[in-house]
């Protein structure tokens, strides 16, 4: 009798659509099975900045990476390339996700998130393939469960600190002085100066053989600083464009007597020694490593080398999964573990975290002429208004918190992505 009941309630529970059969199903213990992924390109046009100059009107290709189920419950990520969110997949990353990875999964759990990351991580996949797939995962248990990710994962904040980050190659140093007051005046009390990347701030030419331009990274430090006063927290990111320890540590050491609150990234990644040397010999913390390759592995390692001072993470180099598993590890070892970049993944991460953890939100790239406060075409709100003291909010709607536009989506949808995917080393 009581078999015949559990047929008949889970046969019931078939026909309920959406999120209440996937939840009443997992209740009675039979299980959602992913049917299949879907790789949904679009066309976005978008405000950038390049070299000193903005760039209205700019197009990009978004994606949405969509997990889909025999239960009808779904779970989606944007982005999956470049910054945050913001970016689509590149055609090779689709193809891989629609013809390997869709096939490879076909038939598990979708809630068995701890065993896809385990088995795509170490399946060689690229870090930002396995992490969309994780993100989406998430969002499926968040719209499942009517909860936003970060209640599932324990929340902890329902807003965060945020700093603007500005657009790299932003102009000369009065340019950048007075976007930090504007930025100051719109209510941020932190600011992230990216320096000349590959641009000669002199010329105002591209410069990809001369990446370093020390005296004009000093001026520029020197004159936000002057722009802003002591209030506001700053920051300094070169992003791996100085050559030498010796630049570094110049620039390092001006950082210093300016009192900005830390160093990010200024050397390749891949000379750890010179990172270690870097974070002997000057007092400001290093922010490191942040586009290493290996997430919360590499992390261990910095950590355990004394490298860095801060280590930092974002949502595309593991996941959600993978960045709660690099907060847990730092906060064991007492180190700061900042979140890279903007987006819905991150804020996620944010509100499940302690600020002793994760103390900030990188917003942006903001820069002159952008108006990054509009709301994306295909939502129908954005990921991260800045309240007037300088804090953004956690989504709170369920999932990763994203709510869709289906009419501009479908209006610009692309066809899908014609490209043969690279098979991994090792696909299973
Ligand atoms: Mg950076």
């Amino acid at each position: 009798m009581q078999d015949l009941l559990r047929e008949d309630m889970a046969a019931n529970a078939r026909v309920i659509s959406g999120a209440a059969a996937a939840v009443t199903q997992q209740l009675l213990g039979v299980s959602v099975k992913i049917t299949g992924i879907e790789v949904v390109p679009f066309e976005v046009p978008v405000d950038r900045f390049g070299l000193g100059e903005p760039l209205p009107g700019h197009k990009v290709v978004q994606t949405l990476t969509r997990v889909l189920t025999d239960d009808g419950v779904e779970g989606g990520y944007l982005g999956g390339h470049f910054h945050g969110d913001q970016d689509g997949l590149l055609p090779g990353d689709q193809a891989l996700i629609t013809r390997l990875v869709g096939p490879l999964l076909a038939g598990r759990d979708p809630f068995d998130r701890e065993y896809i990351w385990q088995q795509l991580w170490l399946s060689k996949l690229p870090e930002n393939v396995v992490s969309v797939i994780d993100l989406a995962l998430w969002d499926l248990a968040g719209r499942a469960t009517g909860l936003p990710v970060h209640k599932l994962l324990g929340g902890a904040r329902d807003r965060v600190k945020a700093y603007a980050s500005g657009v790299n190659s932003l102009g000369q140093p009065e340019d950048y002085a007075a976007h930090a007051a504007e930025c100051q005046a719109r209510g941020y009390r932190a600011y992230k100066i990216h320096n000349a990347i590959y641009w000669d701030p002199g010329t105002r030419q591209f410069a990809p053989a001369r990446p370093s331009h020390i005296d004009w990274d000093i001026q520029t430090c020197r004159a936000v600083r002057a722009a802003v006063g002591d209030q506001m927290t700053l920051m300094y990111d070169p992003w791996e464009t100085y050559n030498t320890y010796a630049e570094a540590l110049q620039v390092g050491r001006e950082l210093e007597r300016l009192g900005f609150y830390w160093y990010e990234h200024p050397m390749p990644e891949y000379r750890v020694d010179s990172y270690v040397r870097l974070a002997q010999d000057l007092t400001i913390p290093i922010c490191a490593p942040e586009i290493a390759e290996g997430g919360l592995f590499t992390r261990a390692e910095w950590i355990l080398r004394r490298a860095s001072d801060i280590s930092r993470i974002d949502v595309l180099r593991g996941g959600i999964t993978g960045a709660m598993k690099t907060a847990a590890l730092c906060e064991a070892f007492g180190v700061r573990c900042e979140l890279h970049m903007s987006g819905f993944g991150n804020l996620q991460v944010l509100g499940a975290t302690s600020e002793d953890v994760c103390e900030y939100y990188e917003r942006g790239l903001v820069g002159p002429g952008l108006d990054y406060d509009a709301t994306p075409p295909y939502l129908r709100a954005p990921s991260d208004p800045l309240s007037s003291d300088g804090f953004v909010s956690i989504p709170q709607g369920p999932g990763l918190g994203y709510e869709l536009r289906w009419d501009y989506i479908d209006q610009h949808r692309l066809p899908a992505a014609e490209v043969e995917p690279v098979a991994p080393l090792h696909p299973r």
